[in-house]
């Protein structure tokens, strides 16, 4: 003890800080931009950075730690472009919005960044949540209190009055109120000038519409157009004078042509993209998040009695399944896919699942992994530090048990897991 504390081992220790590099050896690499799978390499950490990538060798440098994944294939740190991290769908989740303060909701998402974390997502976009609690978390996150994927949030989303993300749908009148631009409910250019300037004020760090109606809320239609062309070139145009990339929430194709052709970034869930809403988008360049796990869980939920209200089950029952026939669809046509889950409708720690039924729509493999990574990155605009494990690039890699291009399946073995140089997970 008394060795260890001696100011000479401090100065010795201080003198030459980082010198001990993080070397990982992987059976298995998939760097996220070859569509090719390297076998038996070692990369380089250092600091927060790659700083090699070499055929693995014999050892030097006793004070390098060393990662041994043999038997696993390492890639990118996965990225999921649709959560809600602060949030998990129950049969409570109408009830719990009369009964739950904004920190029991705070509290209860702690764990939910941990298992996204945990199944190796080191990035998520976060499309929504309420009192802007996805901004603090990303804060605490990046403050080191707590632990989590990056978060990219678009805090609150933005509906029109009775819209899908209207926070008061389906309530009585003493607790309806009226919502404005602040809770993200806008009618009119000046309310969206507003509502997209709040976010910026709130550090937000994109915008997330309701382009059509949706599944989830108390109202009718799960597929009406909800904003009109005038106010959807009105979000666009002031989100570019923040920075602001705009992500869309839609499901009828009315409302998703209005939103690609006013040049939002993505169109989320696409359920009823038809041949014409296709060709737009890679007109547009638009991405698509197709979010088929979510479409399938509330599926399966419809058919318990009374875990959605009246209704909500028959849209959960007629939407939800045909989100994978429209990804399929929209694939085979080139349309530019990005990955995505929605998760916070199933449950955190299983967005890996997506891969699954992308490969069962008919994806290969390597792609589906590529569209969490390399394209991920791109739709963020983050792509010369994320999204492909290449030297000078942060340090988010995973690595799964086994070899996801011989099986899907794979993708839930999550075996390793670091983010910006740190081991969460080394199994
Ligand atoms: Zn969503």
């Amino acid at each position: 003890m008394m060795i260890k504390n001696s100011p000479l081992i401090f100065l010795l220790l201080v003198s030459f800080p980082g010198v001990a590099s993080t070397l990982i050896h992987c059976d298995k690499l998939i760097d996220g931009i070859s569509d090719k799978v390297q076998t038996h390499k070692t990369i380089t950490v250092d600091e927060n950075r790659i700083t090699a990538i070499k055929d693995t060798g014999t050892r030097s440098g006793t004070k390098d730690q060393h990662i041994d994944l043999a038997g696993a294939t390492c890639m990118p740190g996965l990225m999921d472009m649709h959560v809600h991290i602060t949030s998990e769908l129950s049969p409570d989740r109408y009830i719990d919005r009369f009964r739950l303060d904004p920190q029991d909701y705070a509290y209860a998402s702690i764990p939910y960044a941990e298992r996204t974390l945990q199944a190796g997502f080191t990035t998520v976009r976060d499309l929504g949540s309420a009192h802007n609690l996805s901004i603090s978390i990303r804060n605490a996150i990046n403050a080191g209190t707590i632990e989590g994927p990056r978060i990219y949030t678009a805090g609150k989303s933005l509906a029109t009055t009775g819209g899908h993300a209207d926070p008061t749908n389906g309530r009585n009148q003493a607790l309806t109120g009226d919502p404005g631009p602040r809770e993200g409910v806008v009618n009119g250019i000046s309310d969206i000038r507003k509502a997209v300037r709040q976010r910026y004020k709130d550090g937000a760090d994109l915008i997330k519409i309701t382009a059509t109606g949706g599944v989830l809320s108390q109202a009718s239609s799960g597929q009406n157009a909800q904003f009109t062309d005038e106010e959807l070139i009105a979000i666009v145009a002031i989100a570019k004078d923040y920075g602001f990339k705009v992500a869309a929430h839609a499901h009828g194709a009315e409302g998703m042509k209005r939103a690609v052709r006013a040049g939002i970034d993505s169109i989320e869930h696409g359920t009823y993209m038809d041949a014409e809403t296709m060709r737009l988008m890679k007109k547009m360049g638009t991405a698509y998040v197709p979010t088929i796990i979510a479409g399938r869980f509330v599926a399966d939920k419809a058919k318990i009695d009374g875990y959605f209200s009246d209704l909500v089950r028959p849209k959960a029952a007629s939407i939800g399944p045909l989100i994978q026939s429209t990804f399929a669809k929209a694939y085979r046509a080139g349309v530019w896919i990005v990955f995505g889950t929605d998760t916070g409708v199933s449950p955190h720690g299983d967005n890996w699942k997506e891969f699954t039924y992308m490969v069962e729509a008919g994806m290969p493999a390597m792609a589906t992994i590529q569209s969490a990574t390399r394209e991920a990155a791109k739709l963020l605009g983050v792509s010369d530090e994320l999204g492909s494990i290449t030297v000078g690039k942060l340090a988010d890699i995973v690595a799964v048990s086994g070899n996801p291009l011989d099986d899907i399946q794979a993708m839930g073995k999550m075996r390793f897991v670091m983010k910006d140089g740190q081991i969460y997970r080394n199994r």
